[in-house]
């Protein structure tokens, strides 16, 4: 049985107050059903790490160095994130791969880092609309994957973020979803040592209260990775409701 998990990814949004703010109104919730978890700017990590401290909303870093400390100005490791709560980290998200040259190779490197210093890597896959129309989706996907599943020896989360519809209002259809997800189950289960039946998958693309049942009444959708409407509390808690109503 998976349980549910609700990510929002803050981005490189807000100032002190609005996350303080945020932080405090999603901290409000009572859920038991739906892991719920925040990724802030690196920068206000402490000061939503100390709103959140009483609860149980885990707390990530939205990347971090594949190296483990020293001359990498602008750079922030592992252990950093451990030392100011994070349990989890976003790696090989597409805005990362897209502007910040993230390979597949770099993207395992962390990944790997991560899991080393005791943080849950979430692992981000998705292909260009480009790819999706050459009918190279699951090709793409796999490589993706399969980087991460060569180095990778604990625990993980996968999130499928089709390039395209991030940030774009354009959400994959549940069962365009639900196709992806269900080879990331099977290519997990081929490739990797995790066990496909307890990889939790999330989906995440334009999810917004309007679409969020359709998406995760799907079998092999386990909840979602939220950009744009993480930052408003109550959307991203209705988010969270239909996935504890939903999911499984
Ligand atoms: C994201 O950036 O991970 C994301 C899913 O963004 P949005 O929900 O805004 O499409």
């Amino acid at each position: 049985m998976r349980k549910a998990l609700v990510a929002g990814n803050w981005k490189m949004n807000g100032t002190i107050n609005d996350v303080r703010e945020l932080a405090s109104k999603i901290s409000q919730t009572e859920q038991d059903k739906v892991d719920i978890m925040v990724a802030p700017s690196f920068v206000y990590l402490h000061s939503v790490s100390e709103t959140l401290s009483k609860t149980n909303i885990f707390l990530a870093g939205q990347d971090c160095s594949e190296f483990d400390q020293g001359a990498f100005t602008g750079e922030t490791c592992a252990d950093m994130l451990v030392d100011l709560g994070c349990t989890h980290v976003i790696v090989g998200h597409s805005e990362r791969r897209q502007f910040f040259g993230d390979s597949d190779s770099r993207v395992a490197a962390k990944a790997r880092k991560a899991e080393i210093k005791g943080l849950c890597p979430i692992v981000c896959v998705g292909e260009t609309l480009e790819e999706r129309d050459r009918g190279r989706t699951i090709e793409v996907i796999e490589r993706q994957l399969c980087a991460v599943f060569k180095v990778i020896e604990n625990k993980f989360v996968i999130a499928y973020e089709p390039v395209w519809a991030i940030g774009t209002g354009k959400s994959a259809t549940p069962e365009m979803a639900q196709e992806v997800h269900e080879n990331i189950r099977q290519c997990a289960a081929v490739h990797s040592h995790v066990d496909g039946l307890d990889l939790r998958i999330l989906y995440g693309g334009s999810v917004k209260p309007d679409n969020a049942d359709e998406l995760f009444s799907m079998p092999d959708i386990d909840g979602g990775l939220i950009g744009g409407a993480s930052l408003d509390s109550e959307s991203f808690l209705k988010i969270c409701r239909s996935a504890a109503e939903l999911v499984n």
